[in-house]
């Protein structure tokens, strides 16, 4: 059987046709224009999914569902996207639009969520009933799978895990709350802290690495400053290694998954972090002579959300 993906984010459109096993047999993409009324964004969506099937030599009567992943929420009961705010959409009727252009049954998740299922079918947790999948960006999104399907909650609002209170009254969110998770291990948290320590260690091999001009900070500078052995660019590393590790902790104390999947693009600085993280993991575990969840790298890369979403219509 085919399903086709479809990864919606602000400024790009990815759609692609999948088989069961999340093997991606074509693949298309489109501009998202997110500055035009929903209608043209998804009469887009609709025509991209018409035009990667034809390149897959699919006619569409021979494709199971179409699944679209999207950077927001999404009212199961209702069809309909409430809030997305990377497009500026509010309360559209996603399911019904689609249907009037393309006859196919419509699925929609959050792109975390679907990026999380992807790789729990295809990826680095394949053949897990349970994982949870962290991305590790600009923010930070949350993709739980239980029982082998994702699980978004009773409202479709489940799985925020960027936004778990981690220091109760801490740094101030764009949520309007203080403290969330993604405040100390998103990118944007690397970057704050970094310029920090540039501030008071003028010294610090990462102000040379941005040019002297701290505006032009990112994580992989800070990463790559500590990787070899810049003291303030360590403080940095170790201080972003074990928030991160505090927030697994508390994912393993409240869902005990098999796997805790790291992706998104400060996961890029691959072994360096996960054995940082799998260190700072082990003393803070609560149940120390039993086993607990592997943490490991994503594997899928950017098209875990398009093979995600797809998967969305295997049910
Ligand atoms: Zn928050």
């Amino acid at each position: 059987m085919r399903y086709i993906g479809v990864d919606l984010g602000g400024t790009g459109i990815k759609a692609g046709v999948v088989d069961e096993r999340g093997e991606i047999l074509s693949k298309g993409s489109a501009r998202t224009g997110q500055e035009r009324p929903y209608q043209a964004v998804i009469a887009d969506i609709a025509a991209l999914c018409e035009r990667v099937a034809r390149d897959a030599n699919t006619p569409l009567g021979d494709i199971k569902a179409v699944g679209v992943g999207v950077p927001g929420i999404f009212d199961p009961k209702t069809g309909r996207i409430p809030f997305c705010a990377n497009l500026g959409w509010h309360d559209v009727p996603f399911v019904s639009e689609m249907q009037k252009r393309l006859p196919l049954p419509v699925f929609v998740g959050n792109d975390a969520t679907v990026a999380g299922y992807a790789e729990s079918i295809a990826g680095v947790s394949a053949g897990t009933a349970s994982s949870v999948f962290i991305t590790l960006g600009t923010g930070v999104g949350g993709g739980i799978v239980v029982g082998g399907k994702p699980y978004s909650g009773a409202h479709g609002v489940g799985s925020e895990i960027g936004h778990m209170i981690l220091s109760m009254g801490g740094e101030p969110c764009n949520c309007g709350n203080r403290g969330c998770f993604e405040r100390y291990a998103s990118a944007t948290a690397v970057i704050r802290e970094a310029r920090k320590a540039v501030a008071a260690h003028p010294e610090s091999m990462m102000l040379a690495r941005c040019g002297g001009d701290p505006a032009r900070m990112n994580a992989k500078i800070a990463f790559d400053c500590a990787k070899e052995g810049d003291a303030a660019a360590l403080e940095v590393f170790n201080g972003y290694v074990s928030a991160l590790a505090h927030g697994i902790v508390s994912i393993i104390n409240l869902f005990d998954p098999e796997v805790i999947v790291l992706g998104g693009g400060v996961s890029m600085a691959g072994a360096f972090l996960l054995d940082a993280v799998r260190e700072a993991v082990k003393p803070l575990v609560l149940f120390k002579d039993m086993g607990c969840a592997r943490i490991e790298l994503a594997r899928l890369g950017a098209d875990a959300g398009l093979i995600g979403a797809a998967l969305l219509g295997k049910e």
